[in-house]
């Protein structure tokens, strides 16, 4: 049985990685089933990479599947700090994992309980174990700060624009 708080901890140092580089803070970390081994890691990299599905869940599903050299994750969980979007929950699908944990729900993307059921819908060929809500606050609270962080910076571009244009 694995350990999930210490791998949504790993998840929560790559969302960390996210937030001290300017993208939003998810972080994802895929693990194998069996020995416990990190098979990949992933951050958030969209606004570096200009690339609209760099999401975290993105980068460990691709990384994992090289490391394995196999597009199956049967036999992997993947750990997310954040609910997977549509796009992601629909990779995981198509990578066959048995599970995903994640920690904190996202009600304006949220493809797992929030807005769709992807993950676990009757009428596709694969459905995988959930665990919601595994250190929900930390994951929760980083999203929160960055997004408090950013819209301050923003008001101080505005202010310093506005004294400019004075
Ligand atoms: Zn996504």
């Amino acid at each position: 049985m694995l350990d999930h708080e210490k791998y949504m901890r790993m998840a929560l140092k790559e969302a960390v990685k996210a937030y001290q580089q300017g993208e939003i803070p998810i972080g994802a970390v895929l693990v194998n089933n069996e020995d416990g081994q990190v098979v990949a890691t992933g951050f958030n990299l969209r606004e570096q990479t200009m690339d609209a599905t760099a999401h975290a869940e993105m980068e460990a599903i691709r990384k994992g599947c090289q490391a394995l050299h196999r597009w199956r994750l049967s036999g992997c969980t993947l750990y997310v700090t954040i609910e997977p979007c549509a796009m992601c929950a629909g990779a995981l699908v198509n990578s066959r994992i048995d599970r995903l944990v994640y920690g904190s729900n996202e009600s304006k993307f949220g493809a797992v309980e929030s807005i769709f059921n992807v993950v676990n819908h009757k009428l596709l060929n694969h459905r995988m174990e959930v665990v919601a809500g595994v250190l929900e606050d930390e994951c929760r609270q980083l999203m929160k700060s960055f997004f408090h962080m950013r819209r301050l910076q923003n008001k101080a571009r505005k202010q310093k624009q506005h004294e400019l244009d004075c």
